[in-house]
């Protein structure tokens, strides 16, 4: 593409920042960059038309592990470890409620989010229920009450033990307005957003990055690489993609389910919205399958998704499915994400699991303050 003095001029010279990745990640790192430094010009470029990974697909959850999921940290990583995990998933969503404010996102409290256990999974209910106390225990220090209580089946799921173990802290936003809320701003503060530009390859010089997209090239100080699951297409770093799958019903009369809802130690998650269920998760049924930057479904797991609601979750309730989508995120073998300088002028914040809603804003900001 040919452009024109205007086009250079205006847009594309003097950049002091160049951010890769408008997801939750990037957008936070141009933010708290332009904090940082007001009269830096800042350009963000973005690949889709809309943030096209992670951050416009997810399920909304503000979470911070459910019972399951801590416990089998537990048998991985120290208790401290586990505990600092905990902690900036806990400050992470601090930090995007301050940012956007609760309104902007749909920031919801339904009574917490709650993990329920299959039938045939009574050696992992039982475990968890007994580790009860320690995990207590152990979280106080983030939440300062009992991060994990014993609640009845009340919205009367089938199939599953009497009871969940439920997170009273954990909630609920609404995503596209959160991501919205987001780019706006992020553009307000004087950020420069520019879509559908898929940046190729970039080589490092002494005082600058020479940045080569499909459509033009040009020069930027300083490079934040913030593409997360799209990662080792850029930058040498160990992240694996992930894709995750999901479908929504159509709106359903009197829906009584609320909150966010936690199935089979994290694989299937759902939760309401405008009346409707959320569903998504099933990546265990083809891990090999799910590990691909293509967007896209498949029958095996959206069959199992469509059973688990049918037979599940609303058990005796008619209901339609209306759209089913992916996104694509960023695993490794450490749940810990990666936020680092590569080489002078280059720096990555990448690899943000399952969990990147509550940790993106704190490690957008981690990644603009690699510049401090
Ligand atoms: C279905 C699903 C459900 C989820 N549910 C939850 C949840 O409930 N709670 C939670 O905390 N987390 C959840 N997550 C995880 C969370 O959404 C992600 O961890 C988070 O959005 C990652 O943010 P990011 O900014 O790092 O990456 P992304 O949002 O993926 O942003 C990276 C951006 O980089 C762009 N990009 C990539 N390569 C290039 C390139 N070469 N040039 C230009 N642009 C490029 C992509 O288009 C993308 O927009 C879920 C994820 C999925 C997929």
């Amino acid at each position: 593409m040919n452009l024109c003095y205007w086009e250079y001029k205006s847009w594309l010279s003097n950049i002091d920042f160049t951010i890769v990745g408008s997801g939750i990640v990037g957008l936070n790192c141009a933010f708290h960059l332009k904090k940082q430094f007001p009269k830096a010009k800042i350009l963000v470029l973005e690949r889709g038309v809309f943030p096209q990974g992670a951050s416009t697909k997810n399920a909304g959850f503000a979470c911070f592990g459910s019972m399951s999921e801590v416990l089998s940290d537990l048998k991985q990583h120290s208790e401290e470890e586990v505990c600092q995990l905990v902690q900036k998933r806990w400050e992470g969503i601090q930090l995007l409620r301050e940012t956007l404010g609760d309104h902007p996102m749909d920031y919801q409290n339904y009574g917490g989010g709650h993990e329920i256990f299959l039938k045939d999974q009574l050696h992992l209910y039982e475990d968890c229920l007994e580790n009860l106390n320690r995990v207590n225990t152990l979280l106080n220090s983030v939440f300062g009450k009992d991060a994990f209580l014993v609640h009845p089946n009340s919205f009367k799921f089938k199939g599953v033990h009497e009871n969940y173990i439920t997170n009273p802290f954990e909630s609920q936003i609404n995503t596209g307005k959160m991501m919205k809320a987001l780019v706006a701003k992020v553009q307000n503060s004087g950020v420069i957003i520019l879509n559908a530009i898929g940046v190729d390859s970039y080589q490092e010089n002494i005082d600058h990055v020479v940045v080569k997209t499909g459509q033009f090239e040009f020069k930027t100080n300083k490079l934040f690489i913030a593409t997360n699951g799209f990662a080792s297409q850029l930058i040498g770093e160990t992240v694996k993609p992930a894709r995750a799958q999901v479908l929504i019903t159509k709106p359903i009369e009197n829906l009584s389910i609320k909150g966010t809802f936690h199935l089979d130690e994290g694989y299937y998650y759902f939760r309401n919205i405008d009346n409707r269920i959320l569903l998504g998760g099933g990546r265990n049924l083809d891990f090999q399958g799910e590990e691909t930057t293509s967007f896209g479904e498949t029958n095996l797991i959206q069959n199992r998704l469509e059973e688990i609601l049918r037979t599940i979750i609303l058990p005796n309730t008619p209901m339609e499915i209306d759209l089913r989508w992916s996104g694509i995120m960023g695993m490794g073998n450490q749940k810990k994400p990666i936020v680092k300088q590569l080489a002078n002028n280059v720096y990555c914040g990448v690899r943000m699991g399952g969990m990147g809603i509550a940790i993106g804003s704190l490690v957008g900001k981690e990644l603009a303050n690699l510049l401090k």
